[in-house]
């Protein structure tokens, strides 16, 4: 499979999408970032790793960042996690509070704000700052970080993910103190990777768990993604591109093809869903060159 010419190939065709969309305006650091990027890196399971146009520069990777937490729970807790945290799509936002009144405080999945929530929540039980590091562990890389003027911009204007925290501690389903599993939360939307480290960083989820999980804990997380990953257009994914995949308000999406490959792609320009419109079709274009999908 010659992936460098087909990432070409893709970079050429998605040009009429990039830029197009809406740019994350919550905070000045997202909407301050140029909508005209698109970068996209592979890497294959034998550690080859291919990359087009803005794939080294690093970008906001936001919600991205619930499959490592995901990852790290499964690892600390096991099968326990699932207890306080379903694994269903939620078919809403991903911030929405109404589910989660009618749901007596058990949030629909990982990867909605709430259940990131209680996902950090139950992190924090084993340890202050986890996270970071395991994060650094998955990438190969001890220069990944948080951004701290997109911390501070989560933390000024997330009042809805506070309301969300209260809300799970009214319902008994955060045991830290609440402030404190925000402080996580901020964190950790502001982590800041490139395609080029994503890539690598996802790459135990397409190699069987590798030194980073499980090969069970892998699969599983694969499966989440699927459902979930994308918050509510996992449908059209599945039909468009057939990937597990996550993705984040930064316009960053990684999708895992056991077995063969991860990739990750960059536009910042979102589809009404909150998905990286250029990078949607970066992703379909992929498997439908390649001819690889889960299905
Ligand atoms: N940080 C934002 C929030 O918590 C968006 C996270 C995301 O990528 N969905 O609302």
């Amino acid at each position: 499979m010659d992936y460098a010419l087909i990432l070409t190939q893709i970079a050429a065709e998605v040009q009429p999408l990039v830029g197009k969309g809406r740019v994350a305006e919550y905070i000045p650091p997202l909407a301050s970032v140029r909508a005209d990027r698109f970068g996209m890196a592979l890497r294959t399971v034998d550690g080859a790793q291919y990359a087009t146009g803005d794939a080294d520069e690093r970008f906001s990777i936001q919600s991205i960042a619930k499959v490592f937490a995901l990852t790290l729970a499964m690892r600390l807790e096991g099968d326990g996690i699932w207890n306080r945290v379903g694994r269903e799509p939620s078919g809403s936002a991903f911030n929405s509070l109404v589910q989660l009144e009618v749901e007596r405080g058990i949030p629909r999945n990982p990867f909605i704000n709430a259940g990131a929530l209680v996902v950090l929540d139950a992190i924090l039980n084993h340890g202050d700052d986890l996270l970071l590091p395991f994060i650094r562990e998955a990438a190969g890389n001890e220069s990944i970080s948080y951004d701290l003027e997109v911390a501070e911009g989560e933390r000024r204007t997330g009042h809805r993910n506070r309301a969300m925290a209260h809300f799970l501690k009214s319902f008994g389903n955060l045991q830290n103190d609440a402030g404190r599993v925000l402080d996580a939360y901020f964190r950790l939307c502001s982590i800041a990777m490139s395609c080029s480290e994503l890539a690598r960083a996802f790459s135990y989820l397409a190699g069987g768990g590798g030194s980073i999980a499980t090969a069970r804990q892998a699969k599983r997380v694969n499966a989440v993604m699927l459902t979930c990953g994308v918050y509510d257009e996992a449908g059209d994914y599945a039909y468009r591109v057939g990937l597990p995949a996550k993705s984040g308000v930064g316009g960053g999406v990684v999708a895992v093809m056991p077995g063969k490959f991860t990739a990750a792609v960059w536009s910042p320009g979102l589809s009404e869903k909150g998905n990286s419109l250029a990078g949607t079709m970066a992703l379909e274009l992929l498997t439908t060159k390649t001819a690889i999908s889960i299905f």
